[in-house]
């Protein structure tokens, strides 16, 4: 994972951190970063609830099911310049 304007690598891990209303700022250019709305982002809620809705008898494997999707999420999600926030 990189950030789209300075190439400067960022840990896939903190794609975790960003939400709708918190962007991920870059560490070498302070450019504000968030994830893209594509069809990764698609796929996974899909999995997301998916899982939610197979699994919610069975708590562990829902546990497992969501840490498996989120590692996907975070070393296949796109990174792009927050248009909202500052630049
Ligand atoms: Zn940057």
């Amino acid at each position: 994972m990189h950030c789209p304007k300075c190439k400067n690598p960022i840990s896939p891990l903190k794609v975790w951190l960003i939400t709708r209303w918190s962007p991920l700022r870059c560490d070498r250019c302070g450019a504000s970063l968030t994830r893209a709305i594509d069809r990764q982002f698609f796929i996974i809620s899909v999995l997301m609830f998916a899982g939610l809705f197979l699994l919610i008898q069975t708590p562990l494997f829902l546990i497992v099911w969501l840490i498996v999707v989120m590692l996907i999420d975070a070393y296949t999600v796109q990174l792009v310049l927050d248009r909202e926030g500052p630049q």
